[in-house]
């Protein structure tokens, strides 16, 4: 079967490998028909994904249809077409006691810690396979990427009416808008740059765009009446962001970091404390996210079509990929086919 590896940093090849063995109980062989591409994988490419060894098959934004499965209780058979949560936890580690399965002790993501999607066939546990009777392809691929936000906004349980700050208008911080959006508050978004901002008001709907060369502390002050934001989300996965996102938070306000650095984030305690301020990490997504993405999908209330900028073959991938990473892109989301 085609197999698209990423050897090593800058270097993908394209090859035939030999097709999985038939699946062991709880399992499921799927075909692979869309592939989104990510942050996570540009990383990996760049050769700057922390714990990230080659060569790998990557993929972790799938939309696969199922070529054969056991019997199982959730009623799964050949021709369903899914999305795949590609969070492989242990099952039993404290985190996964508590159903937190996205910060699973010895997580193992596809296509990141172990081989993805990037191929014609892949055998995924059944229980993470999210089934949708309507939705294409394409949409079955980008439930991933809206889970990030999805379980982000989650974290930060906003209530109607308040003033919310996205730092990051890219893709983390578009899942994230989608997501806060729904929760009917007031939208800001801060990025440095100004098409993306343009983008984000467009295409997402938000209310308030800040130009962060443009004396951003001020703008906010002034939108928010003086208060600030009492939810504010960091997208950037910059430490430099990061650390600068605590002056944006109201008193008694919230700051998550989605995007995440390698580094530590320092930040004065007396600032932090007069604020009684509460500081959240967001990592991956639950399964109920990816149920209720899919229905919300469903009925029209996430609109998919702003998403996919970039589209190739998986034959032209190795060869189209080094375009796709290049700044001038502009790349949201691009989706390889097989
Ligand atoms: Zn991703
Ligand atoms: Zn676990």
């Amino acid at each position: 079967m085609k197999t698209v590896t990423l050897d090593q940093p800058f270097q993908f090849t394209l090859s035939e490998t030999p097709e999985p063995s038939r699946c062991e109980p709880g399992e499921a062989l799927v075909r692979v028909h869309r592939v989104g591409i990510c942050g996570t994988d540009i990383h990996a490419y760049r050769g700057r994904q922390p714990y990230f060894s080659y060569p790998r098959i990557i993929g972790h934004e799938l939309g696969v249809e199922i070529v054969e499965v056991g019997l199982n209780e959730r009623g799964l058979k050949a021709g369903d077409r899914c999305s795949v949560e590609p969070y492989l936890n242990c099952g039993h580690c404290i985190a996964c006691r508590h159903g937190k399965t996205n910060c699973c002790i010895s997580l193992q993501c596809l296509g990141v810690h172990t081989d993805g999607g990037m191929r014609e066939l892949i055998k995924v546990p059944v229980t993470k396979l999210h089934k949708s009777d309507t939705l294409g392809l394409d949409q079955l691929a980008l439930v991933e990427t809206l889970g990030i936000g999805s379980h982000a906004v989650d974290r930060a349980m906003l209530g109607m009416g308040e003033y919310v700050l996205v730092i990051g208008a890219g893709p983390i911080g578009l899942s994230v808008i989608q997501f806060a959006r729904l929760a009917e508050v007031k939208l800001i978004v801060l990025d440095v740059n100004a098409q993306r901002l343009d983008f984000a008001r467009r295409q997402f709907g938000v209310d308030y765009i800040v130009n962060a060369q443009d004396n951003p502390l001020a703008r906010v002050m002034e939108i928010t009446d003086g208060d600030l934001p009492t939810v504010v989300f960091d997208a950037t996965g910059s430490g430099e962001s990061m650390m600068g996102a605590f002056q944006y938070v109201a008193h008694g306000g919230r700051l998550v970091f989605v995007g995440l650095m390698q580094g530590d984030i320092t930040f004065s305690d007396p600032f932090f404390h007069r604020r009684e301020m509460t500081i959240l990490s967001s990592r991956n997504s639950l399964p109920a996210n990816f149920t209720r993405i899919i229905a919300l999908m469903e009925s029209g209330r996430v609109n998919t079509d702003p998403w996919i900028t970039h589209r190739a073959s998986a034959d032209a991938l190795p060869e189209l990929f080094p375009k796709w990473v290049s700044p001038e892109s502009g790349m949201l989301k691009g989706i390889v086919e097989f």
